[in-house]
C-alpha cells in the first residue's frame, strides 16, 4: 500500500516543496517534537507534546490527522468538498481515500491538491504557533487551504480557471472544469 502512496503522491498539481513536503512526512521525517528527540536534538524527553491537545506525543500522525485540532480541520475540508470522511488509522490510508474519492481524473486531481493543501497549512500553523506564539483556529486554517489551494489551481491545473468565490462555493465543480 505504501508503494503505491509515493508512487501517486506525485499526480497532483501542488507545488512541488509542498509535495516533497507530504512525502517527508510519509517517511516520517518531519521535525516533530518525538522525532527531534529521537534523533537527539531536543533532550528534554519531557517536552514532547503536541502543542495543541498537549495530551499525546508530537508525532507527524498525531499532529495532523488524529488530534482533535487536526480532525476538525479535515472535517472541515471535507465538508467543502462534500465528501463523508472517518478518520483513518494513517495518512497513507488517507490519501488512498482521497485518490479513491472520485474516478473522474480531473476531480481526483482536485482533492490530491486539497490532501497535500491541509498537511502543508496544519504544519505551518504548527509552526507559527511554536515560533512566533500566533494561535490559528481550525477555521482559519480552512480558509487559507481554500485560498491557497484555489491560486495554486489557477495556476496549475489544466483546467479553465474559477473565480475564487467558485471554487469556495463548489470545488467539485471548479475541478471538473
Ligand atoms: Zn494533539
Amino acid at each position: 500500500m505504501e508503494a503505491s502512496v509515493f508512487e501517486k503522491i506525485w499526480m497532483s498539481p501542488a507545488p512541488s516543496k509542498i509535495i516533497a513536503f507530504s512525502w517527508q512526512l510519509l517517511y516520517d521525517r518531519l521535525p516533530s517534537k518525538s522525532n527531534l528527540y529521537r534523533r537527539g536534538v531536543m533532550l528534554d524527553a519531557g517536552n514532547q507534546d503536541c502543542m495543541w491537545c498537549a495530551a499525546n506525543l508530537e508525532s507527524g500522525t498525531h499532529l495532523l490527522l488524529h488530534c482533535d485540532f487536526a480532525q476538525t480541520v479535515w472535517r472541515e475540508v471535507c465538508k467543502w468538498l462534500h465528501l463523508d470522511i472517518i478518520i483513518p488509522p494513517n495518512l497513507f490510508v488517507l490519501f488512498l481515500w482521497f485518490y479513491g474519492a472520485s474516478s473522474n481524473k480531473k476531480v481526483r486531481k482536485g482533492f490530491l491538491l486539497i490532501w497535500h493543501s491541509t498537511l502543508w497549512f496544519l504544519w505551518k500553523a504548527r509552526n507559527v504557533r511554536i515560533f512566533k506564539n500566533v494561535i490559528k483556529v481550525p477555521r482559519e486554517i480552512v480558509e487559507e487551504i481554500k485560498v491557497m489551494s484555489w491560486r495554486w489551481s489557477v495556476h496549475r491545473l489544466k483546467i479553465s480557471p474559477c473565480l475564487l468565490y467558485e471554487w469556495m462555493q463548489l470545488p467539485r465543480y471548479c475541478f471538473r472544469r
